[in-house]
């Protein structure tokens, strides 16, 4: 028996440093991912001089020579900046802020009818649920049970199978539903 080519030896990767048999006796990565990360690294763009955060204007020394935001408070704030602004974009009635308002005035409305808010649901009133073809307010009327508990049992008929077995069927097939 020949003893294996030295090629065909374990040897680690030039990247990464993890342990690879190559494939072919030229191959000094792992992996492609490797091979693209060392290209990346060692070529003109991967410039990992320290820079300012285009957040708060801080001098830092980036992990990764792609890297614009000093940390992770920088990198929450810009995206909290930036949803704000595209909110404000949207027409009114149309916002997080104005949804949320709406959906606590609809609350509101029915907690005031609510005659069985607290009781456990039963089988018919999660049936009605089930249904689909009745809006919130609807449902709130005819249950009297608030908007937010309609909300959340409308989820757990989603995920909740014993929740399905009281509502007497769970959600029929996608076929069943179109015809
Ligand atoms: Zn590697
Ligand atoms: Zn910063």
């Amino acid at each position: 028996m020949t003893p294996p080519q030295a090629w065909k030896m374990p040897t680690s990767c030039d990247h990464c440093g993890s342990t690879f048999t190559r494939g072919m006796p030229w191959q000094r990565f792992c992996s492609t991912n490797c091979k693209k990360n060392y290209a990346y690294h060692h070529s003109q763009a991967a410039d990992a001089s320290p820079r300012e955060c285009i957040e708060c204007g801080a001098t830092f020394i980036p992990w990764n020579p792609r890297c614009k935001l000093c940390g992770d408070p920088c990198r929450r704030a810009r995206r909290s900046r930036l949803r704000a602004e595209w909110q404000s974009t949207l027409p009114r009635g149309y916002r997080n802020s104005d949804l949320q308002e709406a959906a606590k005035r609809q609350h509101d409305r029915s907690l005031d009818r609510a005659r069985n808010h607290g009781n456990n649901w039963t089988g018919p009133e999660l049936e009605l649920v089930a249904r689909g073809d009745l809006t919130t307010e609807e449902l709130t009327i005819a249950l009297g049970r608030t908007s937010y508990a309609i909300h959340s049992a409308r989820r757990l008929l989603r995920v909740d199978p014993r929740k399905q077995a009281l509502a007497g069927s769970p959600n029929p097939p996608r076929e069943m539903e179109q015809s």
